[in-house]
């Protein structure tokens, strides 16, 4: 191996430098680092320590550094600096409440749907204390944590029975497992086989599931003799899969739910429709029309296909959760199933599904806030997008201005529709959009936002209740 170290440095020199770097005690000792001790346990500092000097012992390396260069650094301060900094890096990590400007409703990276204050609070009660989860008020019995949830279910979406799981992924390997486990067919269109974000892919899935892969049709088009020519003794499932992330535009066929339900009745073969988003309208609250052609719960639920499998936090805008509904024997067979008992969801999960499911149930979805965030209209935003502007521009250095603009469902949700917004496009002096952008992001309280030809857009939509003026207070507290 050639040296690391520039040309004409000894390996003797390079050995200098290595005995002059600072030992860990003397590094633990040093105030600065003695100060940190309210902030990070004793574990924690020695191992932030080491990592320091394992750091600097690699750029001695790559840099080739003399004696002066890291007497200099030391001098400086530059590793107590480090250890400080890792210190503060550590205190930001975990899941810790941010400011959305990104105007993506249903924002993967930042948790997906927010739920409904009242959601909010029945969860933390659940997570708080002790609740009634498997057990019958009158008998002391016990009984099925998800009684109560598939009767509200049944009554939003049609069906005759639900479950629950932990989310849309556990529920689609849960139906193949339970219906085409131990080898048994599923049949799907080639133009179905979907990956989801986070390496969930429809064929790898399967194989894992247990279940033979049976691809029927082509990418764009996929027709009913295709189906109905697949089917044998060996049939375990038909399935379709709502291709949510992507769409394939042009000469395409696809077949729908109501036919694909046939065909699995007149053969005895479960059908199986893995809708992704979920896309629940009641007739009393405000249709999120602007999805355009984004299958519908209940639509599925009617066409008579066993069972419709949608994600408790894309377009429901309930806690993380899978929801499976259907026929009561599909439903009762995916119950019995040990691996239900192994997805099955949580008591706090449990308890926002059901107070997201009262609100839709008796009239209030419009409340809940991915919804209201997908269907306030542009002019409503454009106010508060002024206001953010005259506020934000009054503050020195920043320049601020008003430009309309689209927002997105997100998610994998309708990847085609845009929503119509006005956003804030805000400049720091002699910083690029990129440096604002991480500033905001490691602030307080974090920010994020959109860059767009080297500024930074904020977008109004996705901003909840207090978010305005935390948005304002972390352009204030900028370093
Ligand atoms: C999003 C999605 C899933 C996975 O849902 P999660 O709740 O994220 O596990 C499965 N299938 C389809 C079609 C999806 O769109």
């Amino acid at each position: 191996m050639s040296s690391p170290s520039k040309p004409g440095r000894t390996g003797a020199q390079n050995q200098e430098v290595f005995r002059r770097l600072p030992s860990v005690e003397e590094l633990l000792l040093a105030p600065r680092v003695a100060a940190l001790a309210p902030r990070a346990t004793r574990g924690l500092l020695l191992e932030f320590v080491r990592a320091t000097i394992d750091h600097c012992r690699a750029r001695i390396k790559a840099e080739g550094w003399t004696v002066d260069d890291l007497e200099r650094r030391i001098a400086a301060g530059e590793f107590l600096g480090e250890i400080e900094g890792r210190v503060a890096r550590e205190e930001r990590r975990g899941v810790v409440s941010v400011v959305n400007a990104t105007g993506v409703v249903l924002h993967t990276g930042l948790g997906r749907a927010p739920v409904h204050p009242e959601a909010a609070e029945a969860m933390a009660n659940a997570a708080r204390g002790y609740c009634i989860l498997e057990v019958e008020r009158e008998s002391g019995e016990r009984n099925q944590r998800d009684d109560y949830l598939s009767d509200l279910l049944s009554r939003a979406t049609g069906a005759e029975a639900g479950i629950a799981v932990n989310n849309c992924a556990a529920a689609v390997l849960l139906a193949l497992q339970t219906f085409a486990g131990g080898g048994r067919d599923v049949i799907v269109s080639r133009g179905e086989l979907v990956e989801i974000g986070g390496s969930f892919r429809m064929p790898s899935v399967m194989e894992r599931a247990g279940v033979r892969l049976v691809e029927v049709g082509t990418t764009n088009r996929t027709h009913f003799p295709d189906y109905a020519a697949a089917v044998s003794e060996k049939s375990g499932l038909l399935l379709k899969v709502h291709a949510s992330n992507y769409r394939v535009q042009g000469f395409t066929a696809e077949v729908g739910a109501k036919e694909l339900g046939a065909l699995g009745r007149e053969h005895r073969v479960p059908s199986c429709y893995d809708l992704g988003s979920g896309l629940l309208e009641l007739a009393d609250s405000k249709p999120l029309s602007m999805l355009g052609d984004e299958p519908r719960v209940r639509e599925a639920v009617a066409s008579g296909i066993d069972v419709v499998l949608f994600s408790g936090d894309k377009l429901l805008g309930g806690p993380q959760a899978g929801l499976i509904v259907g026929s009561r024997e599909r439903v009762d067979q995916l119950r019995k199933n040990p691996i239900y008992r192994a997805v099955r969801l949580d008591k706090v999960g449990l308890a926002g599904l059901e107070r997201t499911l009262e609100l839709y149930l008796s009239g209030r979805a419009d409340e809940i806030p991915s919804r209201a965030r997908m269907l306030v209209s542009a002019e409503e935003l454009k106010p508060i997008a002024e206001e953010l502007a005259r506020q934000l521009g009054a503050l020195n250095g920043i320049s601020a201005s008003v430009m309309a603009d689209r927002s997105q469902p997100g998610s994998g949700t309708a990847p085609a529709v845009f929503l119509p917004t006005f956003v804030v496009r805000a400049q720091r002096a002699g910083e690029s959009a990129a440096v604002l952008a991480r500033r905001l992001r490691t602030g307080s309280p974090p920010v994020f936002a959109r860059i767009q030809d080297d500024a930074l857009l904020l977008d109004p939509r996705t901003l909840l209740a207090g978010d305005f003026e935390r948005l304002v207070t972390a352009f204030k507290n900028l370093p």
